[in-house]
Formats: structure tokens, sequence, C-alpha cells
């Protein structure tokens, strides 16, 4: 069977659909190889949010287009978001790509895949008989014909799903269903999606376009999904979607085919500003599962799951249930990542984010009431987003949204220069005025000041105590490693996960992103935490890289005698001794 190279660009979602794909064709036959070069066939699953990650995509497909000439049989493939927003315009700039599948086509991939395969194969070998030219070296295949046959474009889904029907349709969930729970593919942590899609409409985001419209999974799919990874040896689980705390299954209309219960498409809801009020509770006598109760659920019927976690949290609409669910179930993390976007209200308005700062802050405070408490070891930590330079945004906006930094005082927070986005309305009908050398300064500015208030809050923690979930070894001990030539087995069983899943956009809630353009719930680039540079010492310890419950960052020296792989996908218990930028150092207790 083919070998496969599988690499994802952006953003948690991303990867997960790279994890089920991948699952998908392991079962097919298909291995994987996390050597582009070896590969007979070439995928990449893109992010559309960024203009830098599309960039990439663009540069690796150049390069992939020069070597298709030397190795016609090579298939190559686009899936994800940016598939979906070029459509076709994607193959004619790059007729190099045979395959395309936006994300919602993900469950067709196997069969586009082999379509493909075989399509190359028999022009191949129609070209080596029957299309021959004279060369001064001899006779050989023509193969140009290869170069512009055999392509298998599927344009992607745009149309958004209007009705609860074509919701139900959605093949989607049978990857979601079938996806592998084998240890290669999770070291102990795994994804669980819970939405797909988004109703914002934010007006400088893709995603409502390319994902389509918010589909609510069932919740026993989910409840199942995570009893199969625990089984398997996962302790800590991370529900994604886009607007995460927008869950809500109605089970009256619950639509069944097959004897499989389908998702369920999201429900839009009247807001009355200025009043805080939770439209996504469930009303007396419904039979509904809201996001409080799902949270609860697999809390309740998955212990073994001993960190369970969320993103992205819409600040909007986040009611007092999933609040006091997450206060009083000590398995679930003390973190939301919850994007503000602006501390503007006039900019949130020309976004279309739907709240106003001070319902922002309403959310904060009130999160912080329920959820911080420092004096039991669980304080709580927030992460947040920012776009600078969005159309219009004055130098009081700007300031405005420093001021915004300065009141939350996030652990962490991506911070992105705005680029308008094709199709999106900001793109469409809103003028980039901010010129670039000033959104430059600003993002700058922002980026100082909330690595102040980083280093302020992770230095609070030196002397305590915290849980702490092993990761893998830290970059700069990677590194060592790969400088000795002693690229051990527990980097190894890492190499396999990023080689089907991220490739080293490894994303995870909580970096901070030191890169230009915005960013859309819950994608972003991980940023390599290294910790300080320092000459070689190969009679050092061992370094882990591990998070705590608030998703900070922490590194720890493995003790000696301790197998790093040992540590890898469990909890240990830590003080914390020093602390510097957003990582904490820590010795085991
Ligand atoms: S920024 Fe988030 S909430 Fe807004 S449209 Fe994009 S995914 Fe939806």
């Amino acid at each position: 069977m083919p070998t496969v190279y599988l690499e994802t660009f952006g953003c948690q979602m991303n990867e997960l659909d790279s994890q089920l794909v991948s699952s998908r064709l392991r079962t097919l036959g298909y291995t994987f190889t996390p050597q582009a070069d070896s590969a007979d066939v070439v995928l990449y699953n893109t992010c559309s949010v960024r203009e830098h990650a599309e960039q990439k995509v663009w540069s690796r497909l150049g390069e992939l287009a020069l070597r298709k000439a030397r190795q016609p049989g090579l298939v190559v493939g686009v899936l994800g978001c940016m598939a979906e927003r070029e459509g076709e315009g994607l193959i004619r700039r790059m007729p190099v790509v045979d395959v395309m599948a936006g994300p919602a086509e993900l469950d067709r991939l196997p069969e586009l895949l082999d379509n493909a395969l075989k399509t190359r194969r028999a022009l191949l070998a129609e070209s080596a008989t029957q299309h021959l030219l004279m060369t001064p070296e001899g006779i050989r295949p023509d193969l140009t014909l290869l170069r512009s046959a055999g392509q298998v474009a599927l344009h992607g889904d745009t149309g958004r799903r209007s009705s609860t029907l074509a919701a139900a349709a959605d093949q989607l969930e049978l990857l979601d269903l079938s996806r592998s729970t084998s240890p290669d593919e999770h070291s102990g942590s795994a994804y669980v999606r819970i939405t797909r899609g988004c109703n914002k409409f934010c007006t400088y985001c893709v995603v409502p376009f390319t994902r389509g419209a918010e589909v609510h999974r069932p919740p026993e799919h989910i409840i199942d999904e995570c009893k199969r990874l625990a089984d398997a040896g996962v302790i800590e689980i991370t529900l994604l979607g886009q607007t995460v705390n927008h869950y809500r299954f109605e089970h009256d209309a619950a639509t069944i085919v097959d004897g499989v219960v389908q998702p369920q498409k999201g429900r839009a809801y009247v807001h009355r500003r200025g009043v805080h009020e939770d439209p996504y509770k469930r009303e007396k006598g419904e039979r509904v599962t809201t996001f409080a109760d799902l949270l609860y659920r697999i809390h309740e019927e998955v212990p073994s799951v001993r960190r369970l976690r969320f993103v992205t949290s819409y600040p909007r609409s986040f009611g007092d249930d999933v609040l006091q669910v997450i206060r009083d179930c000590p398995r679930i993390c003390r973190y939301l990542h919850v994007p503000a976007q602006s501390g503007s209200d006039r900019m949130l308005r020309a976004m279309n984010r739907g709240y106003s700062v001070g319902e922002y802050l309403e959310f904060i405070d009130r999160a912080r009431q329920h959820l911080h408490q420092p004096e039991i070891g669980r304080p709580l930590t927030i992460a947040g987003d920012i776009i600078v330079g969005f159309p219009g945004e004055t130098e009081e906006d700007f300031l405005a949204t420093a001021d915004l930094l300065r009141r939350v005082r996030y652990k962490n927070c991506f911070i992105f220069k705005y680029s308008p986005r094709p199709g999106t309305v900001a793109h469409e009908r809103l003028t980039d005025d901010v010129p670039d050398p000033v959104k430059r300064r600003r993002n700058y500015e922002l980026l100082t000041l909330q690595a102040q208030i980083s280093d302020e809050v992770s230095r609070e923690y030196i002397g305590s105590e915290l849980d702490v979930f092993v990761q893998s070894l830290s970059k700069r001990q990677s590194r060592r490693q790969r400088q000795t030539g002693a690229l051990a087995a527990t980097e190894h069983r890492s190499l396999i996960r990023l080689t089907v899943s991220a490739a080293g956009t490894h994303a995870r809630p909580g970096d901070q992103s030191p890169h230009d353009d915005q960013g859309c719930c819950a994608t972003h680039e991980k940023i390599e935490h290294t910790g300080p540079s320092e000459p070689e010492d190969h009679t050092l310890p061992v370094q882990m890289s591990a998070r705590s419950d608030g998703d900070l960052i922490v590194f720890i020296d493995a003790p000696p005698g301790t197998p790093p792989d040992a540590l890898i996908g469990s909890i240990v218990r830590v003080r914390v001794e020093s602390a510097s930028g957003l990582a904490l150092h820590a010795r085991p207790v």
C-alpha cells in the first residue's frame, strides 16, 4: 500500500481532523512516514484563517511541482479550509494538486485518494507503452500526459447548510465515530470534537464559510468516544468547538439515520443587550443536553479522565450553570480561553462580535467569582485573542485594547495583526486602512505589555505546588538529543504523532503568538517554548515539558533513573521554583 506524508497547518481542529483522517487511512492499509521525500502521497491539511499558513502551503506545493516532474506517480492532496476557500482556483494555480477536500468532505478522502492513485497508475502504464519520446538519451515514456491529467478535484461545499436534515446527512460524524484510539496517536492526551462549524460570522473570519453552520454531535457519541479513549490510556481530554459553550443537543428533535443518532444544527438565539442571560440553558420540561450537562456527564461517567478542558469559549452566552459545573467537578480544568479581539466597543461592532467590552468584562468577573480559589491551589487562568489594526482602528481604540489587557490580566494572549482574508465581510466591505507600520507598532506594544503581564502571572506561582501533565521532551531536550544523535524512543513516539498530526504545528491553547495575521476561535499555531538557551551539557538531567491544570507551561527535570518515556502521559506533582515569561520551572515533589 502507498505511504503517506500528512502535514497539518493551523489549529487544534485541523490537528484532530488529521488524526481522524490518518486513522481511517491506516485501517485501509496505508502506512505513514515522517519523510515527505519518501512518500507516495503527500497531503497538506491547511488553515485559511491566517495568511501565514496559506503561504507555507503555496511554497510547499511549488516544491512538489518540481518533484512531480521526476516522480509522476506522486499524488498530492490539499485538505481543509484552504481547499474549501480556494476551490478550483487552487488547482488552476497549482496543477500539481490531484485531490482536494474541504473540512466537510474529509470522510470522502479514502475514495478520492484511491481514485487518484489508480488514475495515475493507469496513465503511467499507458504512457510507458503508448506515449514514447525519442530523446538524445534514447526512447523514454512521455510523461507530460501525467502532469496535466488525473486530477480529482472535489470542490468544497461552500454552501451553508440550511436545514436540520442537511446537517443530519453529515457523513463526517462517521469519521469521528470510527477514530482509532491507538496509543501511537494520543500519548495520554486527546481532542474530542463536540461541535463543528460556527454561526457567528465575525466579519474577519472565514470559518463560517469553510466549516459551515454550527452542528452539535449527539452526547452519547461524545461520551462513548471519551470512554474509548480513556480505556486506551488517555487521561486528558480537550473538547473542541469554535464556540464550544454553545453546545446544545435537543433530544426531542433528534433525527436517526440507519439507527444512528445524527448531529444537530445549532439554533440561532436572540440576545438582549446589556442583560446577562443564558440562552443555552435547559427550559423546564425540555429534554436537552446543554454544555454544562455534557461537561458534568463526561466528568461523572468517565472518571479515569483526570483532566477535562475545552476550547474555545465565546464570551457571550456563557451561563453560570457551566461555571458551577467547573467549580464542583475537580477534574475539569480551571482554564478558559475566551477571545475578546478588541477593547473598543466601536471595533467590536465592526467585527460583529455581538458583545460590548462591558459585557466581556462582566463575564470575566463572574468567572473569577465562581472559579478563582488560589487558597485551595486552584487559581483560574484566562487566555485571550486580540486583533490589532482592524479597519478603522484609531489610536484611542488601540489604547482601549491595551487597557483591557491590563484589566483582565490574561495568563497569555494571542495577539495578531489584521490582514484581510478573501471571502470575509471585512475583505469585501471594509478598507484595510491602518498602515502596516502602525499595525506593527501596535502589535509590538501589545506583545510587550502582555509579556510583562504573563511574567507577573507566572511569578505568582513560585513556591506553589501544582499537578502537571507531562507531554513530551522539551524542545531543548529534543535538540540536545538530535545533536548527539541519541534520538530516544520517547521522541520517536512523538515523531509518529507529529507526522500524522501537526508536523511542527502542534497547536495548544495558551501559546502566545508572534505571528502577524489574526486568528479565530480555536485556531492557534504553536510557539516553540525552548526555555533559556544555554551551552549544551550532556550531563544535564532530561528536561520534560508539561502543562498545569491552568494550561501553564511547566519545565521539569526527569528524576534520575526515571525513563522519560515513563513520564509522558502521566500527571506529576511539582513545586514551582522559578518563572520566566510564559514558562514555569519546577521540581517533582
Ligand atoms: S472568530 Fe470564532 S466566533 Fe467568530 S466567526 Fe470565526 S469561528 Fe466563529
